[in-house]
């Protein structure tokens, strides 16, 4: 045969196809080989006043034709779905599933015989009561082979008037070939949930609010999710419908209180953080309202949840033009989430075609988001803790420094004893502690005797050692409540606490002897020795002003000492 030919054929094969489906009038045609039914078209009456029988039903001519996946928004109307099916297969046995579990109503109707035979079905229906014990609708139905069948739904729904209905051959329904839409939400809730575990361990370890705020945002989200696919049926809570509405509300809570955190309201715009706690208060005020299904409730709310979401973004566009760089994370992960969502609420109102993307895509938005967003939240905790570590080690290094500059201003280096100014200071609070409570207080001023010489006649590294030495001995010899400290250049002054002028006088003494005795021996072998005058006074708790005076005393009984002729102890009260 030649390509002609084979056009030919084509042509006429097409054209008996196009007279052959003519023949079914039916809206679902079931051939050979039927596994699930794909778009069809089906009939729809709304009995506004719900007052039609089943009987009266069959007599209308249902003059509006739907697709088998449609939405009509919300209405609280009583509605019937007609489907005409036409069995041209040998398989008898199928299953009539709906998508929707919102239904409050979906009971169907098929004559057995000429006798009409109901399946109750919806969200009145308790799930132990139905034929097919599945969250969303589903029926039973026999059509013989060769016959044609009308199938008559009545439906309520509690929320928008949306769904699909699909025809499945028995087997195939009940050994899916398919994932079912409950184990889509069931990995899509697991991955979630292991967001919010990544969260809560930063939450763990940072104690931030918002990482909380965050938590309870994803897991309200994921029952919300959750809620679409009718979980809450199997779970044994029917009544939960209305927990969809309410749970939308929780949503927009939590995603307001994250939202101050997140673009730091209270620096980038502070009048906006008070006017979120408002929005979020009024949030959880509809969400109780919803809870109490009250009349105009869930128009209202949804009203306020649209107008809040375009605040929100209003809020952080300007968040981001005031400069605040992290407000444009915050922008695309929720760019990638509204039009989804926004095109869920659309398909809900029908304002949008009913169809796989515009029903579910919001869900792949949500996600979105919410991995942006842990990444986000994840990246700023670690940055904190970056940030933590270092700040941990400046911190150290800092009171480290502080330490050493504090010995660093306090000490004498070459003596290791406090400094001048050190003892001026301490000596200040020694002088107002001793007169207030009337304590003894004791100085001892002293002073190496002919130091000059030592330094010119073995050099001022000597000279060095032996004031070195000499603190030495100071320390040893005093009690550690004691101040003892380098006066001068070879000079040092001790304040002895709680010691009255005898006692003061017999250290002054065991002092003079013990330096007396020390000798220092030099790298040559040569020792050198070297003695000390002392000056000894006590305070005087009635005449002496400052401490200063009792020091001048102090000082006088040194010079006292020089001139009796040095390595002498003397006292001047
Ligand atoms: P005296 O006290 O017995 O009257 O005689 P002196 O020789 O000790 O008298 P003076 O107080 O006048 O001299 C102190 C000397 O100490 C002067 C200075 O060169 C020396 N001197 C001061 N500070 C230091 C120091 O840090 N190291 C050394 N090696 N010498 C110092
Ligand atoms: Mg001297
Ligand atoms: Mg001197």
């Amino acid at each position: 045969m030649g390509r002609s030919e084979w056009v030919i054929m084509f042509k006429f094969f097409t054209l008996f196809i196009l007279l052959y489906s003519t023949l079914f009038s039916a809206d679902l045609t079931i051939i050979d080989g039927f596994k699930k039914s794909d778009n069809f078209t089906l009939k729809y009456y709304d009995d506004e006043k719900s007052l039609l029988t089943i009987d009266e039903i069959q007599k209308i001519d249902f003059k509006e034709t739907l697709p088998s996946q449609f939405t009509m928004g919300y209405k609280y109307d009583n509605v019937w779905f007609k489907i005409e099916i036409e069995n041209h297969s040998k398989n008898e046995d199928f299953v009539l599933y709906f998508t929707e579990s919102i239904w409050s109503t979906l009971d169907l109707y098929t004559k057995e015989d000429s006798q009409w035979k109901l399946q109750k079905n919806g969200l009145n229906v308790p799930l132990n009561e139905r034929d097919i014990t599945d969250s969303s609708p589903s029926f039973n139905i026999h059509i013989a082979s060769k016959e044609k069948s009308v199938l008559y739904i009545k439906g309520n729904t509690i929320a928008s008037q949306i769904g699909e209905f699909q025809l499945y051959s028995q087997k195939e329904f009940f050994n899916p070939s398919r994932t079912t839409i409950t184990e889509w939400y069931s990995i899509y809730a697991f991955v979630l949930f292991i967001f919010i575990l990544l969260n809560l361990y930063n939450l763990i370890l940072i104690k931030e609010r918002i990482y909380a705020y965050y938590i309870m945002y994803v897991l309200i989200y994921i029952v919300f999710s959750f809620m679409h696919s009718g979980i809450y049926i199997t779970l044994g809570f029917p009544n939960w419908q209305e927990g969809l509405h309410v749970l939308g509300q929780l949503v927009l809570f939590t995603l307001l209180l994250f939202t101050i955190e997140f673009l730091r309201l209270d620096k980038t715009y502070p009048v906006m953080k008070k006017v979120f706690n408002y929005l979020a208060l009024g949030a959880f005020f509809f969400a109780l309202l919803l809870s109490q299904n009250l009349p105009y409730s869930t128009i209202a709310s949804n009203v306020f949840f649209s107008g809040t979401l375009i605040f929100i973004v209003y809020v952080a566009v300007r968040v981001l033009k005031n400069g605040f760089d992290g407000a444009k994370y915050y922008l695309i992960a929720l760019m990638l989430f509204l039009p989804a969502m926004a095109m869920m609420a659309m398909n809900f109102n029908a304002m949008l075609v009913n169809n796989d993307f515009t029903r579910y895509t919001f869900l792949a938005g949500a996600f979105v988001e919410i991995f942006l967003f842990t990444i986000l939240l994840t990246n700023r905790y670690m940055n904190i803790n970056k940030t933590n570590n270092l700040l941990t080690i400046k911190t150290v290094e800092l009171e480290n420094m502080r330490k050493q500059l504090t010995i660093e201003a306090t000490t004498d280096v070459l003596s290791g004893l406090y400094n001048r100014r050190y003892f001026y200071n301490i000596s200040q609070e020694y002088y107002f502690t001793a007169n207030k409570y009337n304590q003894e207080l004791s100085v001892l001023m002293i002073d190496i005797d002919t130091f000059k010489n030592i330094n010119d006649t073995y050099g001022h590294g000597v000279g060095d050692n032996i004031i070195e030495e000499t603190g030495k001995i100071l320390t040893k010899i005093t009690r550690t409540s004691d101040v003892v400290a380098r006066y001068g250049g070879e000079e040092f002054i001790i304040l002895l606490t709680e010691t009255g002028i005898d006692n003061a006088v017999e250290l002054a003494e065991r002092i003079r002897v013990n330096i007396e005795n020390n000798h220092i021996v030099l790298d040559n072998g040569e020792v050198v020795h070297v003695t000390v005058s002392i000056g000894v006074t006590q305070l005087n708790n009635m005449k002496d002003r400052d401490i200063e005076e009792t020091i001048k005393r102090c000082d006088k009984a040194l010079y006292a000492s020089k001139n009796k002729g040095r390595n002498i102890v003397s006292t001047i009260l």
